[in-house]
């Protein structure tokens, strides 16, 4: 990617109306847009990180057995009277509205009730369980605050995945099936060592839910960790009871801020019943299905990344999601030097090295500092000076560490 063909621009001042962080950081790098509180647009560079975490999460959740749709974003209201979750007592963040003939609709914030009432269709003998299906999905949610940037917004990206299963055994091998595959996502995304898998409360089925929190100073939840065992305790749930019951000592938990990246409930077969989803057992019976729901905040998850790793400097991503691997700098307009840069920018590009070409006309240090801005992991800059001795400058943005290539001794560090 040229940047001379991008629209988006850097800006050296945070926007006035924002406080958090992260959008303060994604908005000057351009990688986002403000609509309104709690609602962004994401920009081509905002973008390419967004679809490089749905990619991961995809990977992971297509290994173990998930299959991919997208449901409706409109959403009929007897589906979720179904469960009694249509009340605005129940649940307090539904956007709602109503058709031209006054039928009224609710804008998914969460999709178990017409996930499951569609898997009504398909879900017939014990042979058609277990299945697991998934989206990446707009979830919209009235919340009453959105001052945390793209951590909490009104409207955002969110992985969820629903299990269907034949028994209670059948659900708990799915649900540490999830649970593995959910460190993995944590890890490619350069989150595995602050991520813990937590106890949060639970619902009418079972005591707990798991929560996954990632340290950070800026999240909104307290949880109390035991690091050695990798668990943690959200403090909603922390009581002697629980305590005992998970063999842990109160001085042996480290009191620490957080941020929820993922969620997961087992449901048991309670909203099977409500909404009739039941398959005929071998000897012919009717059985209610059991349900797990799983999800993790994708937006979120970006936000997390930013106000985990970014510095004074600006963004910082992890290789793994980064909008590119090499930011390419071409300081001077000299024929060599548009040559020389032109070159590398093929010879990257065609060794399937992702690059944003800095090809702009503009002053040494603007590039150097968007460079940072934008938080690519490797800069590499091509230069009159550098270009008498045929070398380049590669700069890695995690340590500022620079070194003088060659050639092949980059395109070798670079592979
Ligand atoms: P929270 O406790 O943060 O309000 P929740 O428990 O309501 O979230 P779930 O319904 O379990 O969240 O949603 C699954 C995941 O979606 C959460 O773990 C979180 O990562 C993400 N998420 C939830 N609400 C938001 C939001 N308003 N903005 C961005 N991500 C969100
Ligand atoms: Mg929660």
């Amino acid at each position: 990617m040229r940047l001379t063909n991008l629209f988006t621009k850097t800006s050296k001042t945070s926007p006035a109306d924002e406080v958090s962080k992260n959008a303060q950081l994604l908005i000057r790098a351009g990688y986002i847009y403000k609509e309104m509180a709690g609602v962004y647009a994401y920009l081509p560079l905002g973008l390419l990180v967004l679809e490089n975490i749905k990619k991961i999460v995809r990977e992971e959740m297509n290994a173990i057995g998930g299959q991919e749709l997208i449901m409706t974003a409109l959403q009929s209201k007897d589906t979720w009277e179904m469960t009694d979750r249509w009340d605005d007592k129940k649940v307090d963040i539904w956007f709602k509205s109503k058709l031209k003939n006054d039928t009224e609709v609710g804008f998914g914030w969460s999709h178990e009730e017409p996930i499951s009432l569609m898997m009504k269709g398909y879900v017939n003998s014990y042979r058609d369980l277990p299945v697991s299906v998934y989206q990446l999905q707009t979830k919209l949610r009235n919340e009453l605050r959105a001052k945390s940037g793209i951590m909490r917004g009104r409207e955002f990206v969110m992985k969820d995945l629903y299990s269907y299963a034949r028994s209670a055994e059948e659900l708990q091998s799915i649900y540490e099936q999830v649970t593995d595959a959910y460190m993995r996502v944590f890890e490619r995304l350069g989150l595995g060592d602050s991520t813990f898998f937590t106890f949060a409360s639970g619902g009418s089925f079972t005591q707990f839910s798991h929560e996954f929190q990632t340290l950070c100073d800026t999240g909104e939840d307290t949880i109390y960790l035991h690091r050695e065992r990798k668990i943690a305790i959200n403090e909603e749930v922390m009581t002697d009871e629980v305590l005992n019951q998970l063999q842990l000592n109160r001085d042996e938990l480290e009191q620490v801020k957080s941020a929820e990246v993922g969620n997961i409930f087992n449901f048991g077969t309670k909203k099977s019943e409500q909404l009739s989803l039941y398959y005929k057992d071998e000897k012919g019976e009717n059985q209610p299905v059991y349900l797990g729901s799983y999800g993790i905040g994708i937006t979120r998850v970006m936000g997390v990344i930013v106000e985990k790793l970014s510095d004074d400097k600006g963004l910082l991503w992890p290789e793994s999601i980064a909008p590119a691997k090499v930011y390419l700098a071409r300081l001077g307009l000299s024929e060599d030097v548009v040559k020389k840069a032109d070159e590398i920018y093929a010879t990257l590009q065609e060794r399937g090295i992702s690059v944003i070409y800095d090809d702009r006309d503009e002053r040494p240090g603007t590039k150097l500092s968007d460079s940072e801005l934008l938080g690519i992991p490797y800069r590499v800059v091509v230069s009159d000076r550098l270009l008498q001795d045929s070398t380049y400058e590669i700069t890695e943005r995690k340590t500022g560490q620079t070194n003088i290539l060659t050639h092949d001794q980059l395109l070798a560090k670079l592979s």
